[in-house]
């Protein structure tokens, strides 16, 4: 049973040595179609819980200065974890300066004692793959007492509430919730969330559940063009089109791209050819382009836009 695992060089939270709550089975209030685990019922809470102690121990043997974040996760859910909040504390009792973080699906955020305990944390990574009931089911089948409005409101609560980095990541699976309608809701859903860090989306990386597809590296940047350019949207799947040919962008369409969403060198990689991508650095140069550390990760955008906040939830 392995409760410690990696450090792992994550590119978006850095050097993180993960946690793993539920390290004998899966222990899940989703069953979702993309999951990498095997299907299994969902659950409301966990059959087989780790010990505090133990889990201190394992993790004491492993840090060391190199860590930067400390990842609690499951093969499951690690908020339903019965020991949580005693457990953030002993981690904050020996982490020094590293940082903490969880990936959680959110969906007992509405417990008061979930909600307290995940203000403690460092970094929150909330996931929501649906804003609307029926797509919800569908694609995150989840425990029946578990309903998208009460996420969704749980998540607005803490958003208002939380002073950490706040991550949301978004998984889209094809014909499942990739409409235009779904990711219009989604992205009303996130312009009413507060102090977000960033939203990553993404699509299947790795075998799925169930017979389900994901999407390609297009259709991502497409769905990514259609939320609102104030949210700090980054496609962050690990598919990169083999297919996609980058293209040339003349400078305009340079600034008018970055002013929609600003991008990462690794996005200007794939959708820039090399003029373009020449013309880019001449704008950083010239200080028309700047770039902006989120999170771990460095963003391109226009200078005029630096500042800029978001309109509705500002
Ligand atoms: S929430 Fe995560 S662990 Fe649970 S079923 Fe979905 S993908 Fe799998």
């Amino acid at each position: 049973m392995q409760i410690i695992f990696g450090p792992v060089n994550s590119r978006r939270f850095g050097s993180s040595l993960g946690i793993d709550l539920s390290p004998q089975t899966k222990q899940c209030n989703f069953d979702c179609l993309y999951c990498e685990l095997a299907p299994a019922q969902p659950v409301a809470k966990q059959n087989y819980v780790i010990p505090v102690d133990e889990i201190v121990n394992a993790l004491y043997e492993h840090l060391n200065d190199e860590i930067d974040v400390i990842t609690v996760t499951a093969n499951g859910e690690p908020t339903l974890y019965p020991h949580l909040h005693e457990l953030v504390r002993r981690i904050d009792a020996l982490k020094g300066e590293t940082k903490t973080l969880i990936l959680t699906n959110a969906a007992t955020l509405s417990e008061p004692d979930v909600f307290e305990t995940l203000l403690l944390f460092d970094k929150v990574k909330l996931s929501l793959d649906a804003a609307s009931a029926q797509t919800f089911k569908k694609i995150d089948r989840p425990q029946k007492d578990l309903h998208v409005e009460d996420i969704i409101r749980s998540m607005q609560r803490f958003s208002k509430e939380y002073r950490g980095e706040l991550y949301i990541e978004v998984l889209f699976v094809k014909g499942i919730n990739d409409s235009d309608t779904e990711i219009l809701k989604l992205n009303e859903v996130l312009l009413g969330l507060h102090n977000i860090t960033r939203v990553d989306i993404g699509t299947i990386d790795r075998p799925p559940a169930y017979p389900v597809e994901a999407l390609s590296y297009e259709e991502l940047h497409k769905i990514a063009n259609m939320f609102d350019s104030s949210l700090p949207i980054h496609i962050a799947s690990r598919i990169k089109s083999d297919n996609y040919s980058p293209r040339n962008y003349s400078k305009e369409e340079i600034l008018n791209t970055l002013d929609k969403r600003p991008l990462t060198l690794e996005d200007i990689e794939i959708l820039f050819d090399k003029e373009s991508q020449k013309v880019l650095h001449e704008l950083v140069s010239n200080g028309q382009i700047k770039t902006k550390k989120v999170g771990n990760l460095e963003f391109f955008l226009p200078s005029e836009n630096f500042f800029r906040k978001r309109v509705k939830n500002s």
